[in-house]
Protein backbone atom coordinates (compact mmCIF):
# COMPACT_ATOMS: atom_id res chain seq x y z
CA UNK A 1 0.00 0.00 0.00
CA UNK A 2 1.49 3.41 -1.42
CA UNK A 3 1.14 6.19 1.99
CA UNK A 4 -0.87 8.78 0.14
CA UNK A 5 -1.27 10.89 3.53
CA UNK A 6 -0.11 14.66 3.61
CA UNK A 7 3.02 15.35 4.07
CA UNK A 8 5.00 18.72 4.20
CA UNK A 9 8.30 19.99 4.77
CA UNK A 10 11.01 22.73 4.56
CA UNK A 11 12.45 22.10 0.55
CA UNK A 12 14.94 24.19 0.50
CA UNK A 13 18.60 24.10 2.31
CA UNK A 14 18.86 25.37 5.79
CA UNK A 15 20.58 28.58 6.07
CA UNK A 16 19.75 31.70 4.28
CA UNK A 17 18.60 32.44 0.58
CA UNK A 18 16.42 34.76 -1.54
CA UNK A 19 13.72 31.94 -1.60
CA UNK A 20 12.75 29.53 0.25
CA UNK A 21 10.06 26.69 -0.17
CA UNK A 22 7.61 24.88 1.93
CA UNK A 23 6.53 21.92 0.03
CA UNK A 24 3.86 19.95 1.00
CA UNK A 25 1.99 16.57 -0.82
CA UNK A 26 -0.72 13.87 -0.96
CA UNK A 27 -4.56 13.66 -0.45
CA UNK A 28 -6.94 16.29 0.50
CA UNK A 29 -4.44 19.21 -0.31
CA UNK A 30 -6.96 20.85 -2.34
CA UNK A 31 -8.90 21.45 1.40
CA UNK A 32 -5.23 22.40 3.11
CA UNK A 33 -5.25 25.28 -0.11
CA UNK A 34 -8.79 26.31 0.74
CA UNK A 35 -7.78 26.82 4.44
CA UNK A 36 -4.39 28.70 3.78
CA UNK A 37 -5.77 30.83 1.01
CA UNK A 38 -10.04 31.20 1.81
CA UNK A 39 -11.57 32.60 -1.45
CA UNK A 40 -8.85 32.09 -3.45
CA UNK A 41 -8.66 29.49 -6.39
CA UNK A 42 -5.41 28.07 -7.29
CA UNK A 43 -4.68 27.12 -10.47
CA UNK A 44 -3.07 24.40 -11.53
CA UNK A 45 0.73 25.40 -12.48
CA UNK A 46 -0.13 29.00 -12.28
CA UNK A 47 2.27 31.45 -9.50
CA UNK A 48 -0.03 32.78 -7.61
CA UNK A 49 1.38 35.72 -5.37
CA UNK A 50 -0.24 35.99 -2.14
CA UNK A 51 0.09 36.21 1.76
CA UNK A 52 0.77 33.70 3.99
CA UNK A 53 -1.08 34.27 7.11
CA UNK A 54 -1.67 32.80 10.28
CA UNK A 55 -4.71 31.50 11.55
CA UNK A 56 -5.35 34.96 12.93
CA UNK A 57 -5.08 36.64 10.02
CA UNK A 58 -1.51 38.37 10.83
CA UNK A 59 0.83 38.16 7.58
CA UNK A 60 4.21 36.00 8.03
CA UNK A 61 5.19 36.40 4.62
CA UNK A 62 4.02 37.61 0.77
CA UNK A 63 5.23 34.89 -1.50
CA UNK A 64 4.29 32.53 -4.81
CA UNK A 65 1.68 29.52 -4.20
CA UNK A 66 2.08 27.19 -6.72
CA UNK A 67 -0.52 24.35 -7.06
CA UNK A 68 0.21 20.87 -9.23
CA UNK A 69 -2.79 18.51 -9.90
CA UNK A 70 -1.68 14.75 -9.56
CA UNK A 71 -0.21 13.25 -11.83
CA UNK A 72 1.54 16.08 -12.78
CA UNK A 73 3.86 16.89 -9.96
CA UNK A 74 7.05 15.73 -8.76
CA UNK A 75 5.82 13.39 -6.65
CA UNK A 76 3.08 12.51 -8.50
CA UNK A 77 0.43 13.58 -5.66
CA UNK A 78 -1.41 16.53 -5.75
CA UNK A 79 1.59 18.98 -4.61
CA UNK A 80 1.23 22.32 -3.05
CA UNK A 81 4.20 24.92 -3.18
CA UNK A 82 4.58 28.00 -1.29
CA UNK A 83 8.02 30.32 -2.06
CA UNK A 84 8.19 32.80 0.29
CA UNK A 85 11.57 34.28 1.61
CA UNK A 86 14.22 31.94 2.27
CA UNK A 87 14.87 32.67 6.16
CA UNK A 88 14.95 29.92 8.46
CA UNK A 89 12.66 31.40 11.02
CA UNK A 90 10.16 32.96 8.85
CA UNK A 91 10.21 29.12 7.05
CA UNK A 92 9.64 27.50 9.61
CA UNK A 93 6.87 29.77 10.98
CA UNK A 94 5.09 29.11 7.32
CA UNK A 95 5.72 25.33 8.34
CA UNK A 96 4.06 25.53 11.54
CA UNK A 97 1.14 27.25 9.58
CA UNK A 98 0.98 24.83 7.45
CA UNK A 99 1.26 22.19 9.39
CA UNK A 100 -1.77 23.59 11.91
CA UNK A 101 -3.40 24.23 8.90
CA UNK A 102 -3.17 20.75 7.61
CA UNK A 103 -3.37 19.50 11.08
CA UNK A 104 -7.56 18.05 10.55
CA UNK A 105 -6.31 16.71 7.50
CA UNK A 106 -4.05 14.24 9.05
CA UNK A 107 -1.01 16.45 7.20
CA UNK A 108 2.50 15.70 8.82
CA UNK A 109 6.22 16.62 8.29
CA UNK A 110 7.65 14.35 5.68
CA UNK A 111 10.42 12.07 6.27
CA UNK A 112 13.93 12.00 4.96
CA UNK A 113 13.31 11.69 1.40
CA UNK A 114 9.95 10.56 1.26
CA UNK A 115 8.96 13.12 -1.68
CA UNK A 116 11.15 11.53 -3.53
CA UNK A 117 9.93 8.37 -2.62
CA UNK A 118 6.52 8.86 -3.41
CA UNK A 119 8.01 9.78 -6.98
CA UNK A 120 9.28 6.43 -7.31
CA UNK A 121 6.55 4.49 -6.11
CA UNK A 122 4.22 6.73 -8.22
CA UNK A 123 6.44 5.50 -11.24
CA UNK A 124 7.96 9.41 -11.71
CA UNK A 125 11.10 8.51 -11.44
CA UNK A 126 12.57 4.58 -11.13
CA UNK A 127 15.00 4.08 -8.48
CA UNK A 128 18.15 5.04 -10.27
CA UNK A 129 16.96 8.31 -11.38
CA UNK A 130 15.91 8.61 -7.53
CA UNK A 131 19.09 8.16 -6.03
CA UNK A 132 20.42 10.46 -9.20
CA UNK A 133 18.69 13.44 -7.48
CA UNK A 134 20.58 12.86 -4.43
CA UNK A 135 23.66 12.46 -6.07
CA UNK A 136 23.00 15.60 -8.15
CA UNK A 137 22.16 17.58 -4.98
CA UNK A 138 25.40 16.13 -3.25
CA UNK A 139 27.82 16.92 -6.38
CA UNK A 140 31.16 18.03 -5.33
CA UNK A 141 32.44 19.01 -8.76
CA UNK A 142 30.86 20.05 -12.08
CA UNK A 143 31.53 16.54 -13.96
CA UNK A 144 29.87 14.98 -11.14
CA UNK A 145 27.11 16.65 -11.60
CA UNK A 146 26.99 16.38 -14.93
CA UNK A 147 26.68 12.37 -14.53
CA UNK A 148 24.23 12.89 -12.47
CA UNK A 149 22.02 14.59 -14.38
CA UNK A 150 22.55 12.23 -16.83
CA UNK A 151 21.59 9.62 -14.92
CA UNK A 152 17.92 11.65 -13.52
CA UNK A 153 17.55 11.89 -17.13
CA UNK A 154 17.04 7.84 -17.28
CA UNK A 155 20.06 7.76 -19.68
CA UNK A 156 21.49 4.92 -16.77
CA UNK A 157 17.92 3.77 -16.53
CA UNK A 158 17.01 3.31 -20.11
CA UNK A 159 20.20 1.40 -21.10
CA UNK A 160 19.58 -1.04 -18.03
CA UNK A 161 16.28 -1.27 -19.70
CA UNK A 162 17.55 -2.69 -22.77
CA UNK A 163 19.89 -5.04 -21.36
CA UNK A 164 17.11 -6.27 -19.45
CA UNK A 165 14.78 -7.03 -22.61
CA UNK A 166 17.71 -8.69 -24.42
CA UNK A 167 17.89 -10.60 -21.31
CA UNK A 168 14.40 -11.48 -21.17
CA UNK A 169 14.24 -12.45 -24.96
CA UNK A 170 17.07 -15.14 -24.73
CA UNK A 171 15.23 -16.76 -22.21
CA UNK A 172 12.01 -16.68 -23.53
CA UNK A 173 13.77 -18.21 -26.62
CA UNK A 174 15.28 -20.91 -24.44
CA UNK A 175 12.16 -21.18 -22.32
CA UNK A 176 10.48 -22.37 -25.26
CA UNK A 177 12.79 -24.70 -26.22
CA UNK A 178 12.91 -26.44 -22.86
CA UNK A 179 9.27 -27.13 -23.78
CA UNK A 180 10.44 -29.07 -26.40
CA UNK A 181 13.55 -31.62 -25.85
CA UNK A 182 14.17 -33.26 -28.77
CA UNK A 183 15.18 -30.01 -30.32
CA UNK A 184 17.10 -28.52 -27.79
CA UNK A 185 20.78 -29.83 -29.66
CA UNK A 186 19.94 -27.68 -32.41
CA UNK A 187 18.75 -24.76 -29.85
CA UNK A 188 22.09 -23.19 -29.39
CA UNK A 189 23.18 -23.47 -33.02
CA UNK A 190 19.47 -22.14 -34.82
CA UNK A 191 19.27 -19.31 -32.34
CA UNK A 192 22.82 -18.21 -32.39
CA UNK A 193 21.81 -18.18 -28.24
CA UNK A 194 25.86 -18.08 -27.93
CA UNK A 195 26.38 -14.96 -30.21
CA UNK A 196 23.41 -13.02 -28.65
CA UNK A 197 24.55 -13.82 -25.17
CA UNK A 198 28.01 -12.07 -25.75
CA UNK A 199 26.18 -9.52 -27.49
CA UNK A 200 24.70 -9.02 -24.25
CA UNK A 201 28.15 -9.67 -22.32
CA UNK A 202 29.68 -6.67 -24.33
CA UNK A 203 26.93 -4.06 -23.88
CA UNK A 204 27.15 -5.58 -19.86
CA UNK A 205 30.41 -4.28 -20.22
CA UNK A 206 30.83 -0.75 -21.52
CA UNK A 207 27.77 0.24 -19.30
CA UNK A 208 30.06 -1.13 -16.44
CA UNK A 209 32.74 1.07 -17.77
CA UNK A 210 30.78 4.30 -17.73
CA UNK A 211 29.19 3.27 -14.49
CA UNK A 212 32.27 2.57 -12.83
CA UNK A 213 33.87 6.02 -14.35
CA UNK A 214 30.60 7.37 -12.72
CA UNK A 215 30.87 6.08 -9.59
CA UNK A 216 35.02 7.41 -9.21
CA UNK A 217 33.32 11.17 -9.36
CA UNK A 218 31.25 10.14 -7.00
CA UNK A 219 33.41 8.77 -4.39
CA UNK A 220 36.60 10.33 -5.06
CA UNK A 221 40.19 8.56 -4.29
CA UNK A 222 41.16 8.85 -0.78
CA UNK A 223 44.25 9.85 -0.40
CA UNK A 224 46.94 9.61 2.75
CA UNK A 225 49.56 12.33 2.36
CA UNK A 226 52.46 11.05 5.36
CA UNK A 227 55.76 12.67 5.34
CA UNK A 228 58.34 14.10 7.92
CA UNK A 229 57.77 17.71 8.93
CA UNK A 230 58.68 20.52 6.48
CA UNK A 231 59.41 18.26 3.60
CA UNK A 232 56.37 19.82 1.76
CA UNK A 233 53.35 18.39 2.42
CA UNK A 234 51.17 21.89 2.46
CA UNK A 235 53.18 23.34 -0.52
CA UNK A 236 52.49 19.95 -2.63
CA UNK A 237 48.53 20.50 -1.49
CA UNK A 238 48.34 23.91 -2.90
CA UNK A 239 50.87 22.72 -6.12
CA UNK A 240 47.98 19.93 -6.61
CA UNK A 241 45.05 21.98 -5.82
CA UNK A 242 45.98 24.91 -8.31
CA UNK A 243 45.50 27.60 -5.37
CA UNK A 244 45.93 27.79 -1.56
CA UNK A 245 43.73 26.03 0.46
CA UNK A 246 46.26 24.49 3.02
CA UNK A 247 48.50 26.78 4.86
CA UNK A 248 52.70 26.53 4.54
CA UNK A 249 54.86 27.80 6.38
CA UNK A 250 58.79 27.17 7.02
CA UNK A 251 58.04 26.55 10.45
CA UNK A 252 58.28 22.47 11.13
CA UNK A 253 55.75 20.95 12.44
CA UNK A 254 53.35 23.22 11.56
CA UNK A 255 50.39 21.62 10.77
CA UNK A 256 49.35 19.65 13.80
CA UNK A 257 45.68 18.20 13.66
CA UNK A 258 44.78 16.40 10.83
CA UNK A 259 43.93 17.89 7.97
CA UNK A 260 41.11 17.00 4.88
CA UNK A 261 41.03 18.82 2.26
CA UNK A 262 39.28 17.71 -1.01
CA UNK A 263 40.78 18.78 -4.47
CA UNK A 264 40.16 17.93 -7.85
CA UNK A 265 42.05 16.19 -10.93
CA UNK A 266 40.03 16.21 -14.34
CA UNK A 267 36.80 16.88 -12.02
CA UNK A 268 37.35 13.69 -9.85
CA UNK A 269 37.67 14.61 -6.21
CA UNK A 270 40.59 13.59 -4.03
CA UNK A 271 40.43 13.61 -0.21
CA UNK A 272 43.21 14.23 0.95
CA UNK A 273 44.27 13.64 4.74
CA UNK A 274 47.29 15.24 5.69
CA UNK A 275 48.51 13.51 8.42
CA UNK A 276 50.79 15.64 10.26
CA UNK A 277 54.09 13.98 10.70
CA UNK A 278 52.97 10.32 11.40
CA UNK A 279 55.01 8.34 13.34
CA UNK A 280 55.77 4.88 13.78
CA UNK A 281 54.47 2.73 17.06
CA UNK A 282 57.71 2.41 18.99
CA UNK A 283 57.79 1.59 22.82
CA UNK A 284 58.48 5.22 23.90
CA UNK A 285 55.31 6.90 22.90
CA UNK A 286 53.48 8.27 25.51
CA UNK A 287 49.51 6.50 25.74
CA UNK A 288 48.01 10.02 24.92
CA UNK A 289 50.24 10.15 21.30
CA UNK A 290 49.52 6.68 21.33
CA UNK A 291 45.92 6.87 20.21
CA UNK A 292 46.55 9.67 18.36
CA UNK A 293 48.91 7.97 16.12
CA UNK A 294 46.74 4.67 16.04
CA UNK A 295 43.85 6.82 14.55
CA UNK A 296 46.46 8.33 12.44
CA UNK A 297 47.24 4.78 10.90
CA UNK A 298 43.32 3.93 10.56
CA UNK A 299 43.28 6.00 8.18
CA UNK A 300 46.33 5.43 6.63
CA UNK A 301 44.46 1.37 5.98
CA UNK A 302 42.10 2.88 4.26
CA UNK A 303 43.28 5.15 1.70
CA UNK A 304 42.80 3.84 -1.88
CA UNK A 305 46.47 5.05 -2.01
CA UNK A 306 49.65 6.78 0.05
CA UNK A 307 51.54 9.09 -1.10
CA UNK A 308 54.93 9.59 1.43
CA UNK A 309 56.87 12.77 0.75
CA UNK A 310 60.51 12.87 1.24
CA UNK A 311 63.27 15.47 0.84
CA UNK A 312 65.30 14.45 -2.48
CA UNK A 313 68.35 16.87 -1.35
CA UNK A 314 68.10 14.87 2.02
CA UNK A 315 67.42 11.73 1.60
CA UNK A 316 64.81 9.18 3.84
CA UNK A 317 65.33 9.69 7.42
CA UNK A 318 65.24 7.01 10.10
CA UNK A 319 61.58 8.12 10.74
CA UNK A 320 60.96 7.48 7.50
CA UNK A 321 62.18 4.16 7.09
CA UNK A 322 60.12 2.98 10.14
CA UNK A 323 56.81 4.58 8.51
CA UNK A 324 57.71 2.67 5.49
CA UNK A 325 58.12 -0.38 7.59
CA UNK A 326 54.73 0.31 8.77
CA UNK A 327 52.80 0.92 5.85
CA UNK A 328 49.49 -1.70 5.54
CA UNK A 329 50.06 -4.19 2.81
CA UNK A 330 47.85 -3.77 -0.31
CA UNK A 331 47.55 -0.08 -0.67
CA UNK A 332 49.57 1.66 -3.52
CA UNK A 333 51.98 3.97 -2.60
CA UNK A 334 53.46 6.71 -4.69
CA UNK A 335 57.11 7.71 -3.22
CA UNK A 336 57.20 11.72 -3.93
CA UNK A 337 60.63 13.17 -3.96
CA UNK A 338 60.03 16.55 -3.30
CA UNK A 339 62.91 20.03 -3.70
CA UNK A 340 64.45 18.69 -6.87
CA UNK A 341 65.25 22.56 -7.24
CA UNK A 342 67.49 21.32 -4.73
CA UNK A 343 68.45 18.19 -5.04
CA UNK A 344 69.13 19.04 -9.02
CA UNK A 345 67.01 15.31 -10.26
CA UNK A 346 64.87 15.86 -13.48
CA UNK A 347 61.07 15.62 -13.09
CA UNK A 348 60.56 11.77 -13.56
CA UNK A 349 58.14 9.24 -12.86
CA UNK A 350 59.88 5.69 -11.66
CA UNK A 351 57.62 2.53 -11.46
CA UNK A 352 60.00 0.60 -9.14
CA UNK A 353 58.60 -2.44 -7.25
CA UNK A 354 57.99 -1.23 -3.98
CA UNK A 355 56.40 2.13 -4.79
CA UNK A 356 55.89 4.49 -8.15
CA UNK A 357 58.71 6.97 -7.56
CA UNK A 358 57.89 10.30 -8.93
CA UNK A 359 60.30 13.54 -8.65
CA UNK A 360 59.14 16.71 -8.70
CA UNK A 361 59.36 19.99 -7.08
CA UNK A 362 56.22 21.43 -5.23
CA UNK A 363 57.49 24.95 -4.16
CA UNK A 364 58.78 25.50 -8.18
CA UNK A 365 55.92 23.54 -9.62
CA UNK A 366 57.81 21.22 -11.43
CA UNK A 367 56.69 17.53 -12.18
CA UNK A 368 53.06 17.86 -10.79
CA UNK A 369 51.37 16.84 -13.53
CA UNK A 370 53.63 13.50 -13.33
CA UNK A 371 51.77 13.26 -10.15
CA UNK A 372 48.07 13.92 -11.58
CA UNK A 373 48.48 11.66 -14.23
CA UNK A 374 50.12 8.68 -11.64
CA UNK A 375 46.63 9.70 -9.64
CA UNK A 376 44.26 9.73 -12.33
CA UNK A 377 46.18 5.63 -12.95
CA UNK A 378 45.59 4.26 -9.58
CA UNK A 379 42.19 5.96 -9.58
CA UNK A 380 41.43 3.90 -12.83
CA UNK A 381 40.46 7.04 -14.65
CA UNK A 382 39.81 6.78 -18.32
CA UNK A 383 38.63 9.46 -20.76
CA UNK A 384 36.53 7.94 -22.83
CA UNK A 385 34.95 10.90 -23.91
CA UNK A 386 31.44 8.84 -23.63
CA UNK A 387 28.72 10.09 -20.97
CA UNK A 388 29.39 8.42 -17.63
CA UNK A 389 26.42 7.36 -15.37
CA UNK A 390 26.88 8.97 -11.70
CA UNK A 391 26.69 5.04 -10.49
CA UNK A 392 26.46 4.06 -6.99
CA UNK A 393 28.77 1.00 -5.40
CA UNK A 394 24.72 -0.52 -5.37
CA UNK A 395 24.93 -0.81 -9.02
CA UNK A 396 28.24 -1.76 -9.89
CA UNK A 397 27.63 -4.49 -7.48
CA UNK A 398 23.98 -5.55 -9.34
CA UNK A 399 26.29 -5.06 -12.77
CA UNK A 400 28.95 -7.57 -11.43
CA UNK A 401 26.68 -9.57 -10.37
CA UNK A 402 24.78 -9.94 -13.47
CA UNK A 403 28.20 -10.31 -15.65
CA UNK A 404 29.03 -13.33 -13.15
CA UNK A 405 25.66 -15.08 -14.43
CA UNK A 406 25.97 -14.37 -17.91
CA UNK A 407 29.35 -15.86 -17.81
CA UNK A 408 27.69 -19.22 -15.82
CA UNK A 409 25.05 -19.50 -18.39
CA UNK A 410 27.97 -19.00 -21.55
CA UNK A 411 29.43 -22.07 -19.70
CA UNK A 412 26.29 -23.69 -19.91
CA UNK A 413 25.95 -23.08 -23.11
CA UNK A 414 29.46 -24.24 -24.15
CA UNK A 415 28.87 -27.60 -22.42
CA UNK A 416 27.98 -30.43 -24.71
CA UNK A 417 25.47 -31.99 -22.65
CA UNK A 418 23.87 -28.57 -23.59
CA UNK A 419 22.36 -28.23 -20.25
CA UNK A 420 19.35 -25.42 -21.48
CA UNK A 421 17.48 -25.74 -18.03
CA UNK A 422 20.73 -24.48 -16.39
CA UNK A 423 21.29 -21.61 -19.22
CA UNK A 424 18.20 -20.27 -18.57
CA UNK A 425 18.18 -20.11 -15.02
CA UNK A 426 21.42 -18.32 -15.18
CA UNK A 427 19.77 -15.94 -17.44
CA UNK A 428 16.70 -15.28 -15.10
CA UNK A 429 19.13 -14.70 -12.22
CA UNK A 430 21.05 -12.23 -14.53
CA UNK A 431 18.06 -10.41 -14.97
CA UNK A 432 16.96 -10.18 -11.03
CA UNK A 433 20.45 -7.95 -10.90
CA UNK A 434 19.89 -5.98 -13.81
CA UNK A 435 16.55 -5.29 -12.65
CA UNK A 436 17.72 -4.23 -9.15
CA UNK A 437 19.26 -1.07 -10.23
CA UNK A 438 16.12 0.54 -11.41
CA UNK A 439 14.28 -0.60 -8.72
CA UNK A 440 11.93 -3.34 -10.84
CA UNK A 441 12.77 -6.23 -7.77
CA UNK A 442 14.08 -4.20 -4.66
CA UNK A 443 12.83 -5.53 -1.55
CA UNK A 444 11.37 -2.84 0.53
CA UNK A 445 14.15 -2.91 3.38
CA UNK A 446 16.71 -1.68 0.40
CA UNK A 447 14.12 1.39 -0.34
CA UNK A 448 14.10 2.10 3.42
CA UNK A 449 17.98 2.88 3.05
CA UNK A 450 18.11 4.16 0.34
CA UNK A 451 15.59 7.01 0.83
CA UNK A 452 16.57 7.39 4.39
CA UNK A 453 19.70 8.62 3.41
CA UNK A 454 18.00 11.71 1.67
CA UNK A 455 17.61 15.04 3.57
CA UNK A 456 14.30 15.97 4.79
CA UNK A 457 12.06 17.93 1.95
CA UNK A 458 14.06 15.92 -0.86
P1 LIG B 1 55.16 20.49 5.43
O1 LIG B 1 55.57 20.76 6.83
O2 LIG B 1 55.56 19.12 5.02
O3 LIG B 1 53.74 20.77 5.16
O4 LIG B 1 56.05 21.47 4.50
P2 LIG B 1 55.63 22.87 3.84
O5 LIG B 1 54.83 22.66 2.63
O6 LIG B 1 55.06 23.74 4.91
O7 LIG B 1 57.06 23.36 3.36
C1 LIG B 1 58.15 23.53 4.23
C2 LIG B 1 59.18 24.44 3.60
O8 LIG B 1 59.76 23.81 2.44
C3 LIG B 1 58.61 25.76 3.11
O9 LIG B 1 59.53 26.79 3.37
C4 LIG B 1 58.46 25.56 1.62
O10 LIG B 1 58.54 26.76 0.90
C5 LIG B 1 59.64 24.67 1.32
N1 LIG B 1 59.43 23.89 0.12
C6 LIG B 1 58.36 23.12 -0.18
N2 LIG B 1 58.51 22.57 -1.41
C7 LIG B 1 59.70 22.95 -1.88
C8 LIG B 1 60.41 22.73 -3.11
O11 LIG B 1 59.97 22.03 -4.01
N3 LIG B 1 61.61 23.33 -3.24
C9 LIG B 1 62.14 24.14 -2.26
N4 LIG B 1 63.31 24.67 -2.49
N5 LIG B 1 61.50 24.39 -1.11
C10 LIG B 1 60.29 23.81 -0.91
ZN1 LIG C 1 52.45 21.64 6.31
Amino acid sequence: MIDTSPIAAIATAPGRGGIGVVRASGKSLAALAAVLFPGQELKARHAHYVPFTQADGTVIDEGLALWFKAPHSYTGEDVLELQGHGGPVVLQMLLTRVLEAGAELGLRLAEPGEFTRRAYLNDKLDLAQAEAVADLIDASTEAAAKSASQSLSGAFSRTIHDLVEQVINLRMLVEATLDFPEEEIDFLEKSNARGQLSGIVEQLERVFAQASQGALLREGLNVVLVGQPNVGKSSLLNALAGNDVAIVTPIAGTTRDKVTETIQIEGIPLNIIDTAGIRALTDEVDVVERIGIERTWGEVGKADVILHLLDADQGPTRADDAIVAAFPDGVPVIRVWNKIDLSGHKPAVDPAADATHIYLSAHEKIGIDLLRQELLRIAGWQQTGESLYLARERHLIALRNARKHLDVAGQHAAQNDQSLDLFAEELRLAQTQLSSITGEFTPDDLLGVIFSRFCIGK
